[in-house]
């Protein structure tokens, strides 16, 4: 799209409207706008709008909408499907939330905390502990990602087998709307069953629906007390029977559950030369997992009884117990450094799917065998929270391979793994969304039924393809 179209008619007003710290025009104000988080791909924005309040959101769209210039809403850009980056012909508007960061109240009897959607998640978990509640959304990209984006995307993370996903911790929403009207959906409301739950469609809509302003997100009481294992198991059999043994028996006060292959313990120990290995031998397997309460229970008992039942049943091997809070975040400090272990290989296939959580077992063995007898010398590094049956079977490409073979490579490897996710009726995404990335696969999976549906809630919404179009759904013009 050239820049002398009917697309720069919306600039001047809008600069006029948001001032000067509101509308970056110039390409080197808007470097850190235009890539996606992993740096693979490069969009280019007509402009970044950032408003500082609902009513400068609500009046942007609305200018938008009447010149008909499509809408990249933005938040903390960590989203890993390139939902948030703009198209690459300077035709969308990039709106980005980060100076709507107000904490706009709290309520601690009603477990509630009223916020714009640009706080950064990591914020609102420190304004809810100085409270002594907690937000329990935990995800590797808390320091950067914002409610926002993680309403838009339901984003899920560690704590989901004792919480739940976003959309369980949402009450009521604030959204304005593809032609600018503002919808107050801000409930405070702990049961409310009139009608339709719009604020659900928000969760998730990667933001196609709206942009989404403000939220009630639900609290819950702090934990006073926490404590950290990581164990070696056997088979990926045992990591499942032994999930179920916790589940039971930790009067439900897991909050994680992690599956780590021994090659992720190698990964973290390789990009993290102060961690060296947690236990006198290595395991094929590991379960980083943690107990959390308020109040006088004994989680030592409760964690050294499961060890015990474990070690007698032949599950667990071995297990380093973070006792202290230093040792617990060195335990922790494995599961994020693996991440950046991975991220050093260079490009690499990431995925968030899902399986029921008995069949992990038999999964994990029949895409494993599937993806090595197509391409015997690249990496499988599955690791996921067991809980919500949730795996990100990664794959790095094979050493050797040229740089510019690798997307491709990776692309077959990926149809290879989804049609083994198929036999499992399993999911291709359970976290990250279906963005640009995903698009293809997911449309091949909708019924007809689903999709005629889905079309429709967009259409209601946004008649003229403004918001985010081609994510989800692919673009109408
Ligand atoms: C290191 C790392 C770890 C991660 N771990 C997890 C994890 O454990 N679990 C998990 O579920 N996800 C995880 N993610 C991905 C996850 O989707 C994001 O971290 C987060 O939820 C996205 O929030 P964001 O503010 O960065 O959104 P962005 O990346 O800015 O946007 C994501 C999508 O939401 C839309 N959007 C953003 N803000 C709004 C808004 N205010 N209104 C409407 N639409 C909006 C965008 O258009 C885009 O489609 C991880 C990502 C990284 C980089």
């Amino acid at each position: 799209m050239s820049r002398d179209t009917p697309h720069t008619a919306l600039l001047d007003p809008l600069a006029e409207r948001l001032g000067e710290r509101g509308l970056l025009r110039e390409p080197e104000a808007m470097t850190r706008y235009v890539a996606d988080w992993a740096g693979d791909r490069l969009g280019e924005p007509l402009a970044v709008a950032r408003p500082a309040t609902t009513d400068e959101v609500a009046e942007t769209v609305r200018l938008c909408h009447e010149h008909g210039v499509a809408i990249s809403p933005q938040g903390g850009h960590s989203g890993l499907v390139g939902g948030a980056l703009p198209a690459n012909d300077g035709s969308e508007l990039v709106i980005s939330l980060e100076r709507m960061n107000r904490i706009r109240e709290i309520d601690p009897v009603n477990f509630t905390l009223t916020v714009d959607a640009g706080c950064i998640l990591e914020s609102v978990k420190e304004a809810a502990a100085e409270h002594d509640c907690d937000f329990p959304l935990s995800l590797g990209a808390q320091g950067s990602c914002q409610i926002g984006g993680n309403i838009a995307t339901n984003a899920g993370g560690l704590n989901v087998l004792r919480y739940g996903m976003m959309r369980e911790l949402v009450l009521g929403l604030e959204a304005v709307l593809p032609d600018g009207r503002i919808w107050d959906g801000l409930t405070r409301l702990h049961k409310d069953n009139r009608g339709y739950a719009l604020e659900q469609l928000f969760l998730g809509s990667e933001g196609t629906l709206g942009i989404v302003t403000g939220a009630v997100l639900k609290l819950t009481p702090r934990p006073d007390q926490s404590r950290t294992a990581l164990l070696g198991l056997p088979s990926v059999a045992a990591v499942v029977e032994l999930y179920g043994l916790a589940r039971r028996g930790c009067s439900d006060l897991l909050t994680a559950f992690e599956l780590i292959p021994r090659r992720c313990i190698e990964l973290a120990m390789e990009a993290t030369p102060a961690l060296s290995d947690p236990m006198d031998d290595a395991h094929p397997w590991y379960v980083l997992m943690e107990v959390a309460a308020t109040g006088p229970v004994d989680l030592d008992a409760m964690i050294e009884g499961l060890f015990e039942r474990g070690m007698e049943r032949g599950l667990v091997l071995d297990g380093a117990l973070g006792s202290s809070e230093a040792q617990a975040q060195q335990l922790w400090q494995f599961r994020e450094s693996m991440l950046e272990g991975q991220r050093r290989r260079g490009e690499h296939l990431r995925t968030d799917i899902a399986v029921p959580i008995s069949a992990i077992p038999d999964f994990v063995a029949r895409a494993s065998d599937a993806v090595m007898a197509q391409s015997p010398d690249c990496e499988i590094i599955a690791y996921g929270h067991v809980g919500d049956g949730n795996l990100h079977f990664n794959i790095l490409p094979p050493r050797d391979l040229a740089e510019g073979d690798k997307r491709d490579h990776l692309h077959e490897l990926e149809t290879t793994l989804f049609a083994v996710l198929d036999d499992f009726a399993g999911s291709i995404s359970a976290e990250h969304g279906i963005g640009r990335t995903k698009q293809a696969a997911y449309l091949a999976r909708l019924s007809p039924v689903e999709r005629e549906l889905v079309e429709g809630i967009k259409a209601l919404f946004d008649p003229q393809d403004l918001m985010n179009p081609g994510r989800i759904l692919p673009a109408r013009h």
